[in-house]
């Protein structure tokens, strides 16, 4: 089965990423340079957070502060970008695309391309049999931490990417281009709410704990933390970061992220908060989403994984693959 993208051409449903075969790629030989836009982004928002909040905290800057990177996080770095412009998992109306996508930049990690290409890259690293330790966030937390908010890794042979149905739209060429000025409307709204103490806690404050908690969670969820699959002959194995369930919308069921990435849900089980499905299947009661992905959707998916005890916390895959449940790994999904 085919759908067609507001952005181009036909993909095939639940396909998850916009690489294209590249004979010859290597995700394993490269090196890591500075990163300077992200670098001085992301370190700026740090700086200016410790720097100001001192000085400009009131208790309502601080719950809007919280109220905003709690719906920017929701709709735009997990629904807009990430389960919508990266993995296709829904589709919505043209306005509402638009929104979601451009809340996806307000939420202050980069554009939608260096995000489709940022997250594809280690995506498709990481289902290889090995890869660099930038892309299994291998290094120890504050080195991995330096690289992955600070630097960029440059393989020697990168696999190619297909983006002409992304670069085609001149909406995410703008925004792309503009993504950084997308706080300047916020930040005016904000000042005239609330002065500089609102700014502060709803620019600086907010871009910096979405930043910082990204790279956190990613981290961990490489490294550590209950498995329900192991996906076959993938170098980089997934966990669940559990207590990071309802702060990251549902992001944080990475295991289930791996087993089924092109998946609208991300919490699977009963008791795995998924705030971004909830809003999903709100738009679809609204009629407003439509063609949602779901594990049962991914046909193949099944024999590419194996079930694991769910208390595995080992993140090397010959290890942690020695205890699997009998039966097939859709029985695990309820
Ligand atoms: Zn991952
Ligand atoms: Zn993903």
């Amino acid at each position: 089965m085919t759908r067609v993208l507001n952005h181009g051409r036909s993909r095939g449903r639940c396909e998850v990423n916009w690489i294209a075969e590249t004979k010859g790629a290597d995700p394993s030989s490269g090196r890591v340079e500075w990163d300077p836009i992200h670098s001085l982004w992301n370190g700026g928002m740090l700086i200016a957070s410790l720097l100001l909040a001192p000085f400009f905290t009131t208790p309502s800057a601080v719950a809007v502060g919280m109220i905003l990177t709690g719906g920017m996080v929701l709709l735009g770095h997990s629904v807009g970008f990430h389960r919508l412009l990266i993995h296709g998992s829904f589709e919505t109306t043209p306005l509402l695309r638009h929104f979601l996508i451009w809340c996806g930049a307000v939420a202050g990690m980069s554009g939608p391309i260096w995000i489709v290409k940022t997250h594809d890259l280690r995506d498709w690293a990481q289902r290889q049999s090995s890869c660099h330790d930038y892309l299994a966030h291998r290094k120890p937390m504050l080195a991995d931490a330096w690289w992955q908010l600070h630097c960029t890794l440059k393989l020697d042979r990168p696999p190619q990417y297909d983006l002409a149905r992304l670069e085609n739209s001149r909406f995410i060429r703008w925004l792309e281009k503009t993504w950084m000025l997308q706080q300047l409307p916020l930040a005016a709204l904000l000042y005239w709410m609330g002065g500089w103490p609102f700014v502060v806690w709803g620019v600086f404050v907010r871009i910096a704990l979405t930043v910082h908690g990204h790279w956190l969670v990613g981290h961990i969820a490489h490294r550590r933390g209950p498995q329900s699959w192991e996906v076959r002959g993938a170098g980089v194995q997934a966990h669940d970061v559990p207590w990071a369930g309802i702060l990251t919308m549902g992001e944080a069921w990475h295991n289930n992220h791996h087993a089924y990435p092109g998946s609208a849900r991300i919490g699977l089980k009963p008791g795995q908060s998924d705030w971004g499905y909830c809003f999903i299947q709100m738009l679809a009661k609204l009629g407003l989403a439509w063609k949602i992905c779901l594990p049962e959707d991914m046909k193949g998916r099944a024999a590419e994984l194996v079930s694991v005890g769910a208390t595995v916390t080992s993140s090397h895959p010959q290890q942690s693959a020695q205890q699997p449940r009998p039966g097939p790994a859709e029985s695990a999904l309820k």
